[in-house]
């Protein structure tokens, strides 16, 4: 809720004339409290989770053939009815664990600065915050994920998660319900150190959401505008992973490679990756060979 009785109100505070985007957000946030304000979040991470995997399901159920090439295990086919499971346990998770976590954040969220109030952030500090939230996420997800790869970590909790060992969409969220908890670490981190506007942190819980259904579609697009991202790990890294499931020492970050560059845990993934472009350039000479 805004503490000002009307627009004049707010530029008079402010000093200055209201930006489109200021009046806009005084339209919609003025008279709602900050706590139904704070909750926003758990509908956006409702409608991230239901609609992106949503393209990855179309091409699974009718375009499969046609997409084949990009599909990085492509032995493996889903049905809609496994597509659904996984799907209502990610919604009962969410309303069991995740919504009642939102709710709950709330006083922690004010107490450490997140605001609702204008002047809005500029565009710059929007994107810088939300930089250094995917790194303070990525290094920290790294190190629990790295945990939750330990004997017990394993057996009583990370396994959930690798049940699936060819991942897709709906299969992001897809975890223990104490994984969920403590993953939460990582995700409000970042606002916690860095405090932000109420919508750098709804755009942060829908781009990182957003990030974790493409790391886990199953496919790799050479569209897809992340491949521009320095150091970004993807669907292929994070495939390898899941592919190698139990045993797998490899590929623990959540979204960058670094983390598993400077602490050594991406060797085996490297190694097949030369094993792989080793084979495709034998196949490549037999053919060769086999039309001269
Ligand atoms: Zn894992
Ligand atoms: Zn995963």
């Amino acid at each position: 809720m805004l503490p000002y009785g009307s627009l004049e109100g707010a530029e008079l505070d402010l000093g200055r004339k209201l930006t489109l985007a200021e009046k806009l957000w005084y339209g919609y946030s003025a008279k709602k409290s900050d706590y139904i304000l704070f909750n926003h979040n758990g509908l956006f991470l409702f409608l991230v989770f239901s609609l992106v995997p949503l393209p990855y399901v179309l091409i699974e159920l009718y375009w499969f053939n046609n997409m084949e090439k990009f599909k990085l295990q492509p032995r493996i086919k889903r049905s809609s009815s496994e597509l659904l499971k996984c799907y209502k346990d990610v919604v009962n998770k969410f309303i069991l664990v995740v919504g009642p976590l939102i709710g709950f954040s709330f006083s922690a969220l004010k107490w450490v600065g997140i605001r609702t109030s204008l002047p809005l952030p500029s565009k710059w500090e929007v994107i810088s915050q939300l930089v250094v939230y995917f790194l303070i996420e990525d290094y920290t997800n790294y190190w629990i994920h790295r945990l939750l790869h330990s004997k017990w970590g394993y057996e009583k909790i990370h396994y959930v998660h690798h049940e699936y060992n060819a991942p897709f969409g709906f299969a992001a969220p897809y975890a223990h319900w104490a994984e969920i908890l403590v993953l939460g670490i990582p995700t409000f981190l970042g606002p916690a150190m860095v405090p932000c506007h109420i919508i750098t942190l709804w755009l942060w819980t829908v781009l990182r959401q957003a990030e974790a259904i493409e790391t886990h579609s199953g496919y790799n697009f050479p569209w897809s505008p992340s491949r521009f991202i320095p150091f970004y790990g993807g669907a292929e890294y994070h495939d390898y992973h899941h592919y190698v499931g139990r045993q797998s020492q490899s590929n623990f970050a959540s979204v960058f490679t670094y983390c598993d560059y400077v602490y050594g845990t991406d060797k085996g993934y490297r190694r097949h990756k030369q094993a792989v472009k080793k084979l495709k350039e034998q196949v490549k000479k037999q053919l060769e060979r086999a039309t001269k």
